[in-house]
């Protein structure tokens, strides 16, 4: 097993404000958890390169891309109510979109058999024409969009803990990108309900799994193998992408659900064999406890490269699997 982590040092030149959670010390908490993960010899690292205008048009309308790069000119500004830009940000947007670019070669060519992109700013909140909550471009989305002028069938998996209404919302109409979030609700951005399956010709190709406050990895197991899994399975993608945000740990301030880093190396360790070798790319959204975002991603990659780690055990209890059932019936499982 060889994984490809693709990072970039301008990615910690983006800063959003002064105590922004959105920091640049997570990127080095990543990188710490890599360090942690006790993988070596598996990893290949490597810097991006930067998205070219058109790959962010596949995604996003002209007004968005103007308007971040009419503000890195201007020497930053504000986007919206949480999101905010230096004069750094756009270069550190374009490698954090290139970033599943390069992975998607990569892997094709056999450098690598899954990727981990440790980028920010993060992505899955940018719609189609708005960078809003802590994203500038839809990294993730811009890989699916490449992959799928290529004729590929791709899923996206998101189990940050905020819904990513960026990424439903530019493929919601798309029958051959399946999106699969499971969220915390309520919680920003308040979208992502279990009733929301996708419009016109996409409708079923949208799965959202809204969990409530207080949700363990139980909780979570439950919906992989009785809804997440199957509905993948059902879809057979040639290409699964993962938004892995670590805010559902159960130390992070901007959330309430009570996930271990032992959690998410299960989560990735399920979800990759849900496709082919060497066609998983894990992509960083939030995680904004920098304890919790190191063992995360320790976990997460021992867990990619099979490797033997000790981390926090899977976490259990505290949560109903109504929200479960609910689901499955309303997908017809
Ligand atoms: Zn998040």
């Amino acid at each position: 097993m060889t994984l490809l982590w693709l990072s970039h040092p301008r990615c910690v030149d983006h800063e959003a404000g002064e105590r922004h959670p959105e920091r640049p010390a997570r990127l080095g908490a990543v990188m710490a958890g890599l360090e942690q993960s006790g993988a070596h010899d598996e990893v290949v690292v490597r810097k991006p390169r930067p998205v070219e205008r058109h790959e962010l048009l596949r995604v996003h309308s002209p007004e968005l891309v103007d308007t971040v790069e009419r503000l890195a000119e201007a020497g930053g500004g504000r986007l919206d109510a949480d999101t905010a830009m230096n004069a750094a940000s756009l270069e550190a947007a374009q490698l954090a979109a290139g970033a599943g670019l390069d992975a998607v070669d990569a892997l094709l060519a056999e450098e690598a058999t899954t990727a981990f992109c440790a980028v920010r700013p993060p992505g899955h909140h940018a719609t189609a024409d708005q960078s809003m909550g802590f994203c500038l471009f839809n990294n993730i989305a811009v890989t699916a969009a490449a992959l799928r002028a290529r004729g590929e069938r791709v899923a996206i998996v998101d189990f940050d803990v905020h819904h990513g209404n960026g990424t439903q919302d530019i493929f919601a109409r798309d029958p051959e990108v399946l999106f699969v979030s499971l969220h915390q609700h309520p919680l920003y951005p308040g979208s992502g309900a279990v009733t929301d399956m996708g419009e016109g010709g996409g409708l079923g190709a949208t799965v959202n799994l809204p969990v409530p406050p207080g949700s363990t990895g139980e909780l979570y197991r439950a919906a992989f193998d009785t809804i997440v899994g199957p509905a993948v399975d059902r879809f057979a993608p040639t290409w699964l992408l993962i938004s892995a945000g670590f805010d559902g740990h159960r130390r992070d301030p901007l959330a309430e659900v009570d996930l271990t880093a032992g959690d998410y190396r299960e989560f990735v360790r399920f979800l990759r064999q849900l496709v082919g070798p060497a066609r998983a790319v894990v992509f960083l959204e939030g995680g904004y406890d920098l304890e919790a975002l190191t063992e995360s991603t320790a976990a997460v990659v021992a867990g990619l490269v099979d490797l033997d780690h000790e981390a926090e055990p899977p976490s259990a209890g505290g949560s109903s699997s109504d929200v479960v059932a609910h689901a499955a019936h309303l997908h017809e499982l």
